[in-house]
């Protein structure tokens, strides 16, 4: 039987209503509040910067996009830890990648980190990696939420996150171990990675090297999810990390892409800010 796949726009959608109803029930009160600052014009942070702004906007936010051009690092801290001082701000994110000339670290550390809602910040990353999360990255959040919501519980299962990157990889198997799977990361130097990948239960591909995962990287059976997003150079379309042709007869359910793990991305950002919102009111 064919691969099940497994449609993270419908979970988005529930996470996003589920939201906007917590919202409404806070009459009186001010709305949470998102900035995310874009440096430059880099044509995908622009469609992914307007893609948080709107899904923001439609769960009854207050979310503002600043585009700056041309900044100083100076300038670019300073911007942010304004932000930092706005009590009607509670998350603040970065996109990335940032030009060549800004450094991302010393971005980053401007974000306090009860307002890093993207859990970037050095705090909330050894938050996550001494076992006792604050803030969570949204795309590795956003893989926990898809299993949870699917009723796949990663305890006792075999897990291997291909990737080691800080926004997904890493944070991602930290989450999984946190979470009482057996996880093994593969990257870039893994040899004879198929050997690694069919030993898992969940199979997690977050490279953004195009079709890298092929039937012959997947256990029978296997939960197969697809963090990567390029560009078919033929086609045109958006596509994964995943050879699904190969993978669905093997795997159990599959992430597709587009409508897997990147909608629930943006799901994730506005849990965490909303999350930032209830604790700036005193609430949680
Ligand atoms: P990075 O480029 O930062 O990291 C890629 C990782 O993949 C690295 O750890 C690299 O290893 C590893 N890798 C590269 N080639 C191979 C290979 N042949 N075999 C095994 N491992 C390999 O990317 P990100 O983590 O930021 O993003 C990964 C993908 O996920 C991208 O396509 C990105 O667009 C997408 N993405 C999707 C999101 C979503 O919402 N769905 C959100 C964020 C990202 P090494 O460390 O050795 O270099």
């Amino acid at each position: 039987m064919p691969a099940r796949l497994i449609d993270g726009r419908a979970h988005a959608r529930a996470i996003r209503e589920e939201l906007k109803l917590a919202v409404e029930r806070h009459p009186g009160q001010r709305s949470p509040g998102i900035t995310v600052i874009q440096v430059g014009d880099d044509l995908a942070s622009t469609t992914y910067v307007r893609g948080k702004h709107k899904a923001a906007e439609e769960v009854g936010f207050k979310s503002a996009i600043a585009h700056l051009h041309d900044i100083t690092q100076a300038d670019l801290n300073k911007r942010i830890r304004a932000l930092a001082d706005d009590p009607s701000i509670d998350g603040i994110l970065v996109q990335m990648p940032l030009p060549d000339g800004l450094d991302p670290d010393e971005a980053l550390e401007q974000i306090p980190p009860h307002k890093d809602v993207d859990g970037l910040h050095p705090y909330n990353a050894g938050r996550l990696a001494q076992g006792n999360p604050t803030f969570i990255p949204a795309t590795p959040l956003g893989v926990l939420e898809l299993l949870r919501r699917e009723h796949i519980d990663p305890t006792g299962r075999r897990a291997v996150v291909v990737g080691r990157s800080r926004l997904v990889g890493r944070p991602l198997a930290l989450l999984l171990l946190q979470n009482h799977a057996t996880v093994t990361i593969a990257h870039s130097h893994t040899v004879d990675l198929p050997s690694i990948t069919r030993t898992a239960d969940i199979l997690v591909a977050a490279t953004g090297k195009r079709g890298l995962i092929t039937g012959e990287h997947v256990k029978p059976g296997a939960i197969v999810i697809d963090v990567g997003i390029t560009r078919d150079p033929e086609t045109g379309k958006l596509t994964g990390d995943i050879d699904r042709a190969s993978v669905e007869p093997v795997a159990q359910a599959v992430t597709p892409v587009p409508g897997g793990v990147g909608p629930m991305t943006v799901a994730m950002l506005l849990v965490n800010t909303y999350r930032a919102y209830r604790q700036h009111l005193g609430q949680a």
